[in-house]
């Protein structure tokens, strides 16, 4: 283990050299030794093997799926298939022949497929739903868009906000566990916050509301980069994004088991699938299997605890979300490997374009946070598995300088 300079949190050295093996498989990391990318909870850089992927691909057997009767098409065809296994062993199904997994463009896209297409017929007049007004918009509009399309059809339902716990950020199960009632029906949840990076514990949500209420969980920003076991977390409905788990834009999956209400089938003809970001999809999860998950998760949250002790000794900066969150063995919650903060007297905007100006790459507004979140923006800063602690090092003494 090696301390950093400030002397606070040990870092993973024993996965130096492997963390060495992967970050030279990132192109676009190796050409640019003087930027440091921080923004992969916007999206994800990509690992060679997922760009040979998709050239070979492309420059081998490019066809349509499901609509030919000669060879590049049937190729085609079952590499999707493969895929669908694949999504289903990456999330540790525990049984993949009761569950489906549906492509979409991603988790924007999954969420509202759910809303759109299977909420409407699970619900009857007066149920309740609780969604969480603090997540990404992407998980709170849908389900607010399934309300009013229910209300012109004459079926009321309740919409509450899932609370949260002041300061730590996670969900408040106390305060839950009053909201539900046996009108509760629905449930959504996100895995890892993108802006406050902490695993949100969606085991203690299933606890409290029991076994018979759906939960539906936006994985966005877990999916590659921490295990997930839907063994471990009972849940019915899993979204994610493709590019932000390694693959290319624009390709995404909803994963359902039809165990509680009616089976999930997307409305509507849709048309020929993203090929080719399915066969990067399916790459990029083989490459993060191969890798290892698990290390990831560690390599990533040990870097997100050395940035925030890093700016905790700068007194210029105020972190959000839980400060007790330090310790990677931490039973009150674990920050991954995100972290936003604030500098007391730098607008947040002005700072991202200073931390550019010395090569770092991070996102600076007020990152998509539904409807109770952060009103001012802030700084996030988020790492993947080719990010390095000399990076963050760097970070922390630009910042110690502003
Ligand atoms: N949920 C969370 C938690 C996210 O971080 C994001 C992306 N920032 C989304 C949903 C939306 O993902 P996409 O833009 O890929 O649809």
């Amino acid at each position: 283990m090696t301390p950093p300079p400030s002397g606070g949190h040990p870092f993973p050295s024993q996965l130096r050299a492997w963390q060495a093996s992967l970050r030279s498989q990132f192109p676009i990391i190796t050409a640019h030794p003087d930027l440091v990318y921080l923004d992969s909870a916007a999206t994800a850089q990509k690992p060679q093997a997922v760009l040979d992927a998709v050239h070979s691909y492309l420059a081998t057997s490019n066809a349509n799926a499901s609509r030919g009767a000669y060879p590049w098409a049937n190729s085609t065809t079952a590499d999707i298939e493969r895929t669908r296994a694949r999504v289903q062993d990456f999330l540790g199904d525990p049984a993949p022949a009761r569950s489906q997994v549906h492509f979409v463009s991603g988790t924007s896209a999954g969420l509202r497929s759910v809303a759109r297409d299977w909420l409407p017929g699970y619900l009857r007049n007066g149920d309740e739903i609780i969604v969480p007004f603090g997540d990404h918009e992407a998980n709170a509009a849908p389900w607010l868009e399934a309300q009013e399309l229910l209300a012109r059809q004459g079926t009321h339902i309740t919409v509450h906000d899932m609370p949260y716990q002041r300061g730590s950020h996670d969900y408040d199960v106390v305060a839950l566990a009053a909201l539900v009632s046996p009108r509760t029906r629905f449930v959504a949840t996100t895995h890892v916050h993108h802006v406050y990076g902490g695993d949100m514990n969606v085991h203690r949500v299933r606890e409290v509301v029991g076994p018979d209420v759906v939960i539906c969980l936006d994985a966005a920003q877990s999916a590659g980069h921490l295990p997930i076991s839907l063994a471990d977390l009972d849940v019915d409905f899993v979204a994610f994004s493709g590019h932000k788990a390694l693959a290319l834009p624009g390709t995404g999956v909803i994963w359902a088991r039809g165990r509680r209400g009616p089976a999930f089938a997307p409305s509507g003809w849709s048309g020929t699938p993203n090929t080719v970001g399915i066969i990067s999809l399916q790459a990029a999860l083989d490459w993060l299997d191969s890798a290892g998950v698990g290390r990831i998760e560690q390599w990533t949250t040990a870097l997100a605890a050395r940035l925030t002790e890093g700016l905790r000794g700068l007194d210029r900066y105020d972190v959000l979300g839980c400060q007790l969150s330090l310790a990677q063995d931490s039973d009150v919650q674990q920050r991954k490997g995100i972290v936003t903060f604030r500098h007391q007297n730098i607008d947040a905007a002005d700072l991202g374009f200073i931390l550019y100006s010395h090569g770092f790459m991070v996102r600076s507004d007020t990152h998509c946070q539904a409807r109770t979140g952060e009103a001012r923006t802030s700084v996030r800063v988020s790492t993947h598995v080719y990010n390095t602690p000399e990076e963050v090092d760097r970070l922390v003494a630009v910042l110690a300088e502003l």
